[in-house]
């Protein structure tokens, strides 16, 4: 089967099972583990802040950002096709008690004058608007980038009328790489970031948070509350390492493979729609006499996985465990429907 789910079905290479194998642990709860306290240093200098927290998923990432950056009874800005408020559970409401203004975006990338447009005004009977969240690069809106520009505009922005800025950067790196820029680039733009190595990166888990010494502090505390704080995980973060030395570079075939598939979907009659994919995700809507359901069954006979996305829309995701041979498979499959 060729498994185009999601990118999170990567199975770990043995030259990263090696890397794992070979690590140094400690007890985490202790700070005595090297091998995270290696990952959490090595992002937090790429990023150009004081720390990093390595969690156990990029959810746990994103609800102690929120649990720190805001009060209950506060409002959280953000595009509605966010993760934080899709995928997550409502976590922010059960966990920090906020609630969410959702702003209609393009493939779920908001505008700072958007956000300044729904800044809360200071009345009692409103909650107070704290904090503002992009996802970079958005999954609901077909791994859509944000811009350099636009992200710094935001981030003017939030500095200015005192609100938070957290950055969900669960594939961030595919972002880089779609956009031509360097992490080095996005320095001092954001209160946080957390970025998942469980994504595009390849390894089995683990996202990592990262913001400044004092929030960090916090943070850590946060993930115990949650129950994630870990002991001799170092086995998991040097999986971590291993996909940062490693997969980085190669992110760019999968952004090959998508446009490739993309390519091939257009030319089809009972594809009605395919949202241009700008990294490793590729949205596509089937004509409704046909439907998801047995689009899906063809594909899943003839080898190939993906996921329903809506009502009339499939995800398929590229990732590193896709190889030259399956993507060859995949546009040949797609060009020979028989429905
Ligand atoms: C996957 C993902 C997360 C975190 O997911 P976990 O499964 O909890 O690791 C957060 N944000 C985005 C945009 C994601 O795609």
């Amino acid at each position: 089967m060729i498994d185009l789910r999601s990118d999170t079905v990567t199975k770990p290479s043995k030259a990263m099972l090696e890397a794992m194998l070979n690590a140094e642990v400690g007890d985490d709860v202790f700070h005595e583990d090297p091998t995270v306290k290696l990952l959490e240093q090595k992002l937090a200098n790429m990023f150009g802040h004081e720390a990093a927290l390595f969690c156990p998923s990029g959810t746990m990432c994103n609800q102690i950002a929120i649990k720190l950056h805001t009060q209950p009874l506060n409002e959280i800005i953000l595009d509605k096709l966010s993760h934080v408020y899709y995928y997550e559970t409502a976590g922010y409401a059960f966990n920090s008690g906020c609630g969410v203004r959702l702003l209609d975006g393009n493939n779920g990338r908001i505008t700072a004058q958007q956000i300044e447009e729904n800044i809360q005004p200071d009345f009692d009977w409103l909650p107070i608007s704290k904090l503002v969240i992009v996802e970079n690069t958005c999954n609901k809106g077909g791994g859509a980038v944000y811009s350099l520009q636009s992200l710094k505009e935001i981030s003017s922005l939030c500095k200015q009328k005192n609100l938070k800025l957290h950055m969900d950067g669960a594939r961030f790196f595919n972002a880089l790489q779609a956009s031509n820029t360097a992490v080095e680039d996005y320095r001092g733009l954001f209160d946080s970031v957390s970025i998942c190595l469980s994504k595009g990166l390849g390894a089995p888990v683990g996202s990592v948070l990262i913001g400044n010494n004092v929030f960090i502090k916090k943070a850590r505390k946060v993930r115990k509350a949650l129950g994630g704080g870990m002991r001799q995980v170092g086995i998991l973060a040097a999986a971590g390492l291993y996909a940062i030395e490693n997969n980085i570079d190669r992110i760019e075939e999968d952004h090959f493979n998508a446009k490739k598939i993309a390519e091939a979907l257009q030319q089809q009659e009972v594809i009605t729609k395919v949202v241009t994919p700008e990294t490793n995700i590729v949205l596509f809507d089937v004509d409704t006499k046909i439907g998801v359901e047995q689009y899906l069954k063809y594909l899943k006979e003839n080898g190939i996985l993906a996921v329903p996305f809506g009502k009339n829309t499939i995800r398929m995701v590229t990732h590193l465990d896709v190889s030259k041979k399956d993507a060859d498979k995949v546009f040949s499959v797609i060009k020979n429907v028989k429905l």
